[in-house]
């Protein structure tokens, strides 16, 4: 295990930590505040430790000076202080000469928000290119950094990777339980194992495809993914999302071939029209038009899929069933998220859109882990490892006498 926060020395210290506070904000307003509830364990053991605490977090993407209108962390500040019951204090600059004196006036267990660290990335990307001088910027003003943001934890960013060079670092109590909830249910998963992958490209999956594959005893396929394996097979998908890539149709043949006991297609769908944007039809997959547009499974699918469901001990979701954001085609990832609910096995669902999907269905707490980490989550199943935790060093092992 990576060092661990409890194992830190942390009595009246003073602690930078990185948080995941990329919530949805809508006209000013935090939609949901998941992420922040989140945190509170880690704030509140520091607090409890007499820590002046320093928060680093992103908000949204930064890609030119007009972004930072929307995605400033201000109300993410306002909303910690309610959750917290502490004052929140907001520094607007980031790279202040002014801010360690700030620090210093601090009182134990005051703590201070600083500004999006990705405002830092327009014009010059110091914190997505791990800007040497922005990293110790951040390690100078603390004595200890907890990395606590499980969904960042895949990029080596300033705020992530950089800081880690030059301070003790530790993974903060949202990171810990992540990693132990996905290496439990997922690293030796009881089997008969299925894992549901859907979604939109098949390129961004392939790696995971891979990954799973060996391990499970049922892969069940939908959306985009499912069309390029379709397309792999010759079946007419129409106009359906899918690869384009004769390189990637035929590692799809090599997969088939090798896994073909394991891998489950749709037999049914729900489709749309290039041309007319309230057509939608019922169709079996060997009857889909040329301007038909596959946008969600059928029952018939549905049907296929619970057998593998209903037999299995640990099921992984990855992706949604369909394009779930439009009414007509969510039917497919609801009634997927029932079968889910009833079925007797450890469910864990990973990815942005799923979990997104799991809550907006009201599914949330009907499933064993949902996993907050989006694409660190998918490349942690794939790789096994995260940039963000490597550059976090191991815990000492007590060595006991005997
Ligand atoms: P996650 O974020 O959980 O990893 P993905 O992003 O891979 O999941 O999948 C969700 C996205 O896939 C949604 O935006 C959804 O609209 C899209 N999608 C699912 N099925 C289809 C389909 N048949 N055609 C086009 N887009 C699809
Ligand atoms: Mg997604």
């Amino acid at each position: 295990m990576k060092q661990r926060i409890e194992k830190m020395d942390l009595k009246d210290k003073t602690v930078i930590v990185r948080c995941d506070y990329n919530v949805p904000i809508y006209n000013g307003r935090i939609i949901d505040d998941t992420k922040i509830v989140a945190s509170l364990e880690t704030i509140r053991y520091l607090v409890k430790n007499n820590c002046k605490i320093i928060i680093l977090s992103h908000l949204g993407k930064i890609k030119k000076e007009e972004d930072k209108l929307y995605n400033s962390l201000e109300p993410v500040s306002k909303r910690l202080k309610e959750l917290v019951g502490r004052e929140v204090y907001f520094s607007r600059k980031i790279l202040d000469p002014e801010l360690p004196k700030r620090i210093e006036l601090m009182l134990p267990r005051d703590i201070l928000m600083l500004e999006n660290t990705r405002f830092l990335d327009v014009p010059n990307k110091l914190e997505s290119n791990c800007d040497a001088q922005v990293s110790y910027f951040f390690a100078s003003l603390a004595d200890v950094f907890v990395m606590d943001a499980f969904a960042s934890s895949h990029r080596a960013h300033a705020s992530v990777v950089g800081i880690t060079k030059y301070i003790p670092s530790c993974i903060g109590f949202s990171v810990e339980r992540e990693l132990a909830s996905l290496d439990r249910f997922l690293k030796e998963p009881v089997h008969p194992f299925t894992v549901i992958m859907g979604g939109a490209k098949v390129e961004d999956k392939l790696d995971l495809i891979e990954t799973m594959l060996p391990k499970c005893d049922y892969l069940l396929l939908a959306g985009g993914l499912a069309n390029s394996f379709l397309k792999a097979l010759n079946f007419n998908i129409g106009s359906s999302l899918a690869t384009e890539s004769p390189k990637t149709i035929e590692k799809l043949k090599q997969i088939m071939l090798k896994y073909r006991n394991k891998l489950m297609l749709p037999l049914d769908a729900i489709v749309g029209s290039t041309y007319d944007e309230h057509y939608t039809r019922y169709k079996r997959i060997n009857e889909i038009g040329d301007n038909e547009v596959i946008l969600d499974v059928g029952v018939k699918t549905l049907e296929k899929y619970k057998t593998a469901i209903k037999v299995s001990q640990t099921i992984f979701l990855n992706g949604t069933m369909g394009r779930y954001e439009d009414n007509r085609y969510s039917n497919g990832t609801k009634e997927l998220f029932n079968t889910l609910k009833n079925a007797d096995a450890t469910i864990v669902v990973g990815g942005g859109d799923s979990v997104s999907a799991v809550k907006n269905m009201g599914f949330v707490g009907d499933f064993t882990y949902l996993s907050v980490g989006g694409g660190a989550t998918l490349e942690y199943l794939t790789k096994g490892h995260l940039i963000g935790i490597d550059s976090i060093k191991e815990e000492e092992i007590e060595v006991l006498d005997v």
